[in-house]
């Protein structure tokens, strides 16, 4: 939507990704990372306990409370919030000032705080918003996973309800009808 002026050539290979639980933000992502050569994938720091599976350094960092607070003084974030009332996540600024520098895209996958944050520190950077196909589609989806108890899922849906209300924020509505086609939609968004 915002016409793209001079000097912004690096700020705008910056891609932004949020959008409500559940919608396919992650497996969009690891599509990109998996397909598209030269674009990095920022990897988070986080205080959340590692799932089964995940792997430090390539999920996310996982750090204790007492060494993000020290990334959060020595300015290493570009971007921190505390997500789902509980744990904090944060986009360390280093690899992403690197990778623009290499000529390189960046995508980061983060939720709808830390997306309004990286508009106010990089706003030439260009905000997607990930859509579900329909909200029946995401109910689907949500309870489709079994992984949570239903008290859980209630709690996630209204989490998303309000999450949806703020894609108007956002530069660009992408639907996740298909995850390829999705992928694609963002990658064109880099160049
Ligand atoms: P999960 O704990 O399921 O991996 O992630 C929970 C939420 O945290 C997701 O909405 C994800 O987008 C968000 N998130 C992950 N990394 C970051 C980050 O570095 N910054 C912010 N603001 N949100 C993040």
């Amino acid at each position: 939507k915002r016409a793209p002026f001079a000097g912004d050539e690096k700020a705008s290979r910056l891609v932004v990704l949020a959008g409500p639980t559940a919608v396919g933000k992650g497996t969009v992502s690891t599509w990109i990372r998996e397909n598209v050569p030269g674009v990095l994938l920022s990897v988070s720091a986080t205080t959340r306990a590692p799932r089964p599976g995940e792997i430090d350094g390539v999920s996310y960092y996982f750090v204790d409370d007492a060494e993000f607070d020290r990334m959060i003084e020595a300015g290493e974030f570009l971007e921190w919030a505390v997500v789902h009332n509980s744990s904090r996540y944060g986009t360390p600024r280093a690899p992403i000032d690197e990778a623009l520098a290499d000529g390189k895209s960046v995508l980061l996958e983060i939720d709808i705080q830390g997306a309004r944050q990286v508009r106010e520190a990089m706003p030439e950077a260009r905000l997607v918003f990930l859509l579900p196909p329909s909200w029946a589609e995401l109910v689907r989806r949500l309870t489709g996973r079994g992984t949570e108890t239903a008290e859980e899922q209630e709690r996630r849906l209204a989490t998303a309800e309000v999450e949806l209300a703020a894609q108007n924020e956002f530069d660009y509505l992408i639907v996740n009808n298909d995850v390829e086609t999705a992928a694609r939609d963002v990658v064109e968004l880099m160049k």
